[in-house]
Formats: C-alpha cells, sequence, structure tokens
C-alpha cells in the first residue's frame, strides 16, 4: 500500500508572527519555516505504517516554492521514501492545493493520504475534506489512533463529545490531530540519506491545474490587546460588574 503525506512549509511554531505594516499579510522577510506540526505526525504515522509492514511507501508532496524543497527533505530525513514537489510561488489556497493533491492522487495510486487536520498559518481545516470531496472518497478526520486493516482502516477522532471510532474503506483521506502520536527526530545519518533520496519537481500546469487564488484578502490585522483581568470578592460584586460595566446580563 502506497500513502501520499503532503506537507506544507509553514512559519515555524516559535515564531511570533507580525503583520506588516499596510496590513496587507504576514511578514515573512527572514522568518524561520518548518513542516507544518500536524504534517509531521502524518509523516510519523505513514512511517510507522511501513515499518509495520502494513505500507510499501511512503511518498512525501508539497505545493509551494522552490524553499519547500528542505520541507521534503525533511520527511525524507524522517523516513519517508521519496519526495514530489508541486513548485508554485502563486499565493495557494486550500481548494487550489486539494485539485493539485487530486491530480497527483490520480498519478501515483496510493490507497491512503495522510494530510494535517489545519496547517498552523491559514488554520484553514480544509485541504483534507475538499480533497475527499474532490476524490469521491471516504474521509476521516482529526484522528488521534489509526489501525490499519484489510482494505480499511479503523480511525478514532476527536470530536467535540469526546472519541468516536469510524471505520472507513480504503482509499481513504485522513487528517491528524495532535494526539496521534509523537513525531520522531531526523538523526544526522538520516538527514545524510536523504539528500540521495529522489526529489521529482513538477509544475501545477504539469497536473493540468490552475492555483490561481479564488478568494481575496481585503485587510490582515493583529488581534485586539487583552486587557488585564480583575478580581472579584464577592459574587454580589461579579453579577454588578457583569450588569453595569460588561452590560452582558
Ligand atoms: P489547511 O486546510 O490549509 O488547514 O491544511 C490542512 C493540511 O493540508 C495540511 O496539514 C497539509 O497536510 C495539507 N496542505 C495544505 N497546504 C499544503 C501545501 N501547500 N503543500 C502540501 N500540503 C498542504
Amino acid at each position: 500500500m502506497k500513502i501520499l503525506v503532503p506537507v506544507k512549509r509553514v512559519i515555524d511554531f516559535n515564531v511570533k508572527v507580525r503583520v506588516k505594516a499596510d496590513g496587507s499579510g504576514v511578514d515573512m522577510a527572514n522568518v524561520k519555516m518548518s513542516m507544518n506540526p500536524f504534517d509531521e505526525i502524518s509523516v510519523e504515522e505513514a512511517i510507522r505504517a511501513k515499518e509495520a509492514g502494513k505500507a510499501t511507501e511512503v511518498v512525501a508532496v508539497s505545493v509551494g516554492p522552490a524553499q519547500a524543497q528542505e520541507t521534503i527533505r525533511t520527511a525524507l530525513a524522517m523516513g519517508a521514501d521519496r519526495g514530489i514537489l508541486v513548485q508554485t510561488d502563486v499565493e495557494l489556497q486550500p481548494l487550489a492545493v486539494a485539485k493539485i493533491l487530486k491530480a497527483l492522487v490520480d498519478k501515483e495510486q496510493p490507497q491512503l493520504v495522510i494530510l494535517g487536520k489545519q496547517a498552523i498559518d491559514d488554520d484553514a481545516n480544509q485541504t483534507g475534506q475538499a480533497l475527499a470531496a474532490l476524490l469521491g472518497w471516504g474521509q476521516a478526520t482529526f484522528a488521534s489512533k489509526l489501525v490499519l486493516e484489510d482494505g480499511a482502516a479503523l480511525v478514532t477522532r476527536e470530536v467535540d463529545g469526546g472519541l468516536e471510532t469510524i471505520r472507513v474503506k480504503l482509499p481513504a483521506i485522513i487528517t491528524t490531530d495532535l494526539r496521534l502520536n509523537e513525531p520522531r527526530y531526523a538523526s544526522l545519518p538520516n538527514i545524510m540519506k536523504a539528500k540521495k533520496k529522489q526529489l521529482d519537481t513538477v509544475s501545477p500546469a504539469d497536473l493540468g491545474v490552475d492555483p490561481a487564488p479564488r478568494l481575496k484578502t481585503l485587510k490582515v490585522a493583529e488581534p485586539p490587546k487583552r486587557k488585564g483581568g480583575v478580581k472579584v470578592a464577592s459574587v454580589q460584586e461579579l453579577v454588578a460588574k457583569l450588569k453595569t460595566e460588561a452590560r452582558v446580563i
């Protein structure tokens, strides 16, 4: 079984994101970039499936600029077998990425695509669902446990009410949640080995997809600063404040 793992290059989760002065977007100049944390979890899960003898090949794919090669190399260093970069400098939106991934799925014929539940830059939480819809495949989102069976996947999902376990027929789309596993660090020898692994580059046009954005960003703004909280001495004081200051009751 082949597993396709889309990995997105995003601003590192430790970086304090700053909005550009003209409000046109986020300042990306000289900012550390890394693999989307949920995608590290996807790569880890796919590699574990291979180590358990359930998968035969793990293919990491990224859509983005030439530098997204680094993200793919990280996946290869963790243990993925080969990589595909769909190179484009266009601003990418989830539907465009899903269309590109659909074209790759048609070509590569994986049995499973494991995506992150969301990319921490846009927090869209859309690509996996859109891909499942475009392919007409079943989907199991927010996976916190995955058991691969013959022709199906048993997936425990993190839902509002707690946990839910569903069985999806393969081929299927899975999106990963935080508790699924703890991704490994790539060792130095594996980082060296990853440099020699196959990494092909294609363009969206090669796949017959126009990735042009369909949505327009009007303005990007910092969230308002949080004001300090106050301690109240009694329930009466709390109720009075809710009535007269917050005016919510
Ligand atoms: P999103 O829908 O943008 O929150 O992204 C959800 C997941 O889709 C990510 O965790 C990735 O697995 C995948 N994804 C989104 N954008 C890209 C991209 N440009 N390249 C590769 N994978 C992506």
